[in-house]
């Protein structure tokens, strides 16, 4: 009888056993006993009795024994809350003693009881008394009855006792040993690593066997409807003769295919009502227990048992394949298939990757910054990326860090390595939203004069050599290793669209330049939600522009410089409200220091002062006048605005020529203009004055009408703080999270990468605060900025545009602060979507 004040109780159709109190395990075997299935009997130990067990107290074996009935053969398999947090192995066989051996060798035959037999003297010698292992192994060519032999005397040797005998001890030892295991440091760091608590509990399950060895058609296997790698409906699984548990699935050459077997010898061939019967069985469990199953079966002298079923292992492909499956054969909700993908396991989706079951040989690891895999030939300069590229080759870029000057490398590269810089470094926040796999803060050496990259072991790689990055694990990896392609099929686009119809906060793209406003189009972002126009500037010859600008002798000269850029900006303004089609477009005004357009070096300078017919002298004290100590909190973004006003107005004259062109051709346009760095409310007020004055001047001169929205970029704590004012000359407040952090935590977001590891590792921070948004401190900010802007303002958009906005914990918060949209990376897009529909879900 079942016994709750001995802690297990016995799985019947009726019967309190839950998730929380015994496990997933203990709850699944009980839907299956519900639905009729042949389940052994089945009993189920609680986390409180595992708990107690594994304290030294003791519990009365017989009882739990006699549940079975007369000298049953039984298992023990774990049962935690969740399975991925591991747990002991399975032991079968316990009961096994010379009794049993003698009496199964009558009904089995002797080689099938000395096979039961020797197999639980292995067992319980090295897994549950922790013998020496060596001393159980024997070779496939040793007869069994001498192994078995030879196995029993080993013990004794080992232990000074003949091996237990009574199935009480035998079962009262293995149920300790599997408790104790699982209260052990090692098993307890591994589940805490998967997101267990602390104070995960284990579970136990106590099934009578049935043998799958003997006479007749014996044997044991696995069997699901999918196919794991790419989620597709077809019968999988193994099956193996005269074997027991999964042993079918690490049997390689032995076992049969369910179906289809070259050699001829399938179980639909060989049993074809056991196989019906099973593959009935597997339809019953998909549909009934809402999930694609894989299920463990024995065949006893030809009669079925299930032993036990749990989620067919998947990859992301075919996880998100096999739930828009189960919700269009109405199994579940499209809800609870929007629920059930992992939003980040997208990102894997929609990059090519290193193939996980490729051997790999990992020489470095870095921060992963951008996800992805690449290969390809490594370069150190941009130059080069952009020679090889030109030859058709993919290229790496590696460089210490990377600067404004790379970002034409950057573009010609499959991959980015550095040495230095964090998740929200120039490399890292470039090749996010180019969608280039990118390393970071990597445990390498570079030396740009002989072209080579050393790693830790002292493995040098030379300029035009191949590797490979993996960009989602932050690995990188010796030669070149397989890829698999990106997937955008039926069911991913099938599961996007029920997250659209269903979520209730706005995601937009971080596009800068055509081809990612395209991307962002493709990833069906609702707009742009930051332009970084600075980004323009890099491309072609407009650098050379933008460096006589920065060396003009008089206001003229500025002036006239600036004036050739106009038409640059105009037609990539034109551009990019082309692509979005009506779709708003936040346009950034410029915001980095203006020093990032100068050449870091000597050669630089040189090339530079040819070009510009200066002296060298002239251009290098012209370099050392702009360079600051701190360029991040210098004169950048509004501040230069301010200082040098003739970069705004031309700004803002192009991106309202470029809307009365768009709009003349396509829907109308009313462009978002945004102020980056603010402070101070007077900052506002200015720009807006100046921004006004423009658009009545290019209004005056076409004679046409527009209209445009002004907003501010809140990336200082102080405009956090005083958005009340700030909102009552903006329409809409877009929270820069990157500088928002750096400035809120005064920590520099290109050097953090150094010293971060070592501050998530010691607890300091939780997480790095430029990945993962820190709630307590800048969320702080948001949510005081939000609050105050609102009050001031009731009809004010919020949004957030730093990197933090497509990570899918930053849009929960986002979302109960009442914002109306977050801003990413392209490729990020689809991740927010459906991190956002999981919210509303
Ligand atoms: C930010 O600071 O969060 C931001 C989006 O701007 P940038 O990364 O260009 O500084
Ligand atoms: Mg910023």
């Amino acid at each position: 009888q079942e016994s709750d004040i001995l802690g297990f109780t016995r799985i019947r159709r009726v019967a309190p056993v839950s998730v929380a109190t015994h496990g997933g395990r203990a709850k699944c075997l009980q839907r299956l006993i519900r639905l009729d299935l042949p389940v052994p009997d089945t009993v189920a130990l609680s986390f409180d009795a595992v708990h107690r067990l594994a304290e030294g107290q003791s519990f009365d074996m017989q009882a739990l024994l006699r549940v079975f009935g007369d000298a049953p053969l039984l298992s023990v398999r774990p049962s935690s809350e969740d399975p991925d947090w591991g747990g002991p192995g399975a032991v079968l066989n316990i009961g096994m003693n010379d009794a049993r051996h003698a009496a199964l060798a009558r009904t089995h035959g002797k080689e099938a009881a000395d096979s039961l037999y020797l197999r639980f003297v292995q067992t319980f010698s090295v897994h549950v008394e922790r013998l020496d292992p060596e001393v159980f192994e024997f070779d496939k060519s040793t007869p069994v009855a001498e192994a078995l032999k030879a196995a029993l005397t080993a013990h004794e040797d080992e232990t000074d006792e003949p091996f237990p005998q009574d199935p009480a001890v035998q079962l009262g030892q293995v149920l300790r040993s599997m408790a104790r295991a699982w209260e052990g440091t090692s098993a307890r760091l591994l589940r805490q690593a998967k997101g267990a608590p602390a104070d995960a509990g284990l579970g136990l399950i106590v099934q009578a066997m049935a043998l799958g060895l003997g006479p007749g058609e014996s044997g044991a296997g696995v069997i699901q409807l999918i196919d794991s790698d790419t989620g597709e409906p077809m019968i999988k699984g193994r099956y193996l003769r005269q074997a027991q548990g999964r042993e079918a699935l690490t049997a390689n050459g032995d076992a049969m295919y369910l179906t289809q077997d070259e050699r001829g010898c399938s179980l639909e061939e060989a049993e074809p009502e056991l196989f019906a019967q099973l593959v009935a069985t597997s339809g019953l469990c998909r549909s009934r227990l809402r999930e694609e199953m894989q299920v463990e079966f024995t065949i006893e002298n030809g009669r079925l048992a299930i032993l036990d079923a749990v989620r067919a292992p998947r990859s992301s492909r075919a996880a998100l394949r096999a739930a828009v499956q189960l919700a269009e054969d109405g199994i579940i909700p499209k809800e609870e298939a929007i629920c059930r993908v992992p939003a980040r396991s997208l990102t894997e989706l929609l990059h090519p990757q290193v193939d996980p079951s490729a051997p790999r040989e990992v020489i470095a690891r870095g921060i992963a910054a951008s996800p992805g895999g690449a290969v390809g030939r490594i370069v150190f300069s941009s130059s080069a990326a952009q020679s090889f590229e030109a030859r058709g080759e993919h290229c790496i870029l590696v460089r210490r860090e990377t600067t404004p000057d790379d970002i034409r490398g950057m573009h010609a590269s499959v991959g980015i390595l550095t040495e230095r810089g964090g998740v929200t470094s120039h490399a890292a926040v470039i090749a996010r939203g180019m969608g280039v796999p990118c390393v970071v803060g990597a445990s390498i050496r570079i030396n740009s004069r002989e072209r080579t990259l050393t790693f830790e072991d002292g493995y040098t790689l030379s300029e035009g050599e191949i590797l490979t990055l993996d960009g989602a694990k932050g690995e990188v990896i010796r030669g070149a290793v397989e890829m698999l392609p990106p997937v955008k099929d039926h069911w991913y686009l099938q599961l996007m669209d029920w997250a659209d119809a269903i979520r209730d906060i706005g995601v937009r793209a971080n596009a800068d330049t055509p081809a990612d406003a395209a991307m962002a189009r493709d990833f069906k972002a609702q707009g742009i939600g930051l332009c970084r126009t600075e980004h323009m500037f890099f491309e072609g010859d407009r650098l050379t522009v933008m460096r006589e600008m920065i060396f003009a002798a008089t206001n003229e000269d500025r002036i006239e410089a600036i004036s050739r850029l106009l038409p640059m900006q105009r037609s990539d303004f034109i551009e990019l409200f082309r692509i979005m089609e009506g779709l708003p477009v936040c346009i950034r005004l410029f915001d980095p220091p203006l020093h990032e357009f100068l050449p870091a070096d000597r050669e630089g300078a040189k090339e530079l002062a040819e070009a510009l017919d200066l002296p060298l002298s002239d251009v290098t004290r012209r370099i050392e006048w702009l360079s600051e100590f701190n360029p991040m909190l210098g004169m950048r973004g509004v501040r230069l605005g301010i200082t040098f006003p003739e970069i705004y107005e031309m700004q803002a004259r192009a991106i309202f020529e470029a809307t009365i062109e768009a709009s003349k051709h396509g829907a109308p346009v009313v462009p978002e203009i945004m102020i980056p760095l603010v402070s101070a409310k007077r900052e506002v007020e200015l720009v807006k004055t100046q921004i006004d004055a423009v658009a009545a001047a290019v209004k005056n001169a076409t004679r046409s009408e527009f209209t445009y929205r002004l907003g501010v970029m809140v990336e200082t704590p102080r405009a956090a703080l005083r958005a009340g004012e700030i909102a009552q000359h903006a329409a809409f407040l877009s929270f820069g999270t990157n500088d928002l952090t750096q400035m809120a935590y005064g920590l520099s977001r290109d050097d953090a990468g150094r010293f971060m590891n070592a501050y998530v590792q010691q607890g300091v921070f939780p997480e790095d605060p430029f990945h993962m948004l820190d709630f307590d401190g800048v969320g702080e900010l948001l949510k005081i900025g939000a609050e105050r802007g609102r009050a001031a303002r009731p009809d004010l958009t919020l949004a957030v545009c730093g990197e933090h906005g497509g990570n899918p914990e930053s849009i929960a918060f986002c979302r109960d602060a009442g914002f109306d949209y977050v801003s990413c990376s392209p490729f990020r897009v689809p991740v927010a979507r459906l991190a956002a529909a999981q919210l509303a879900a």
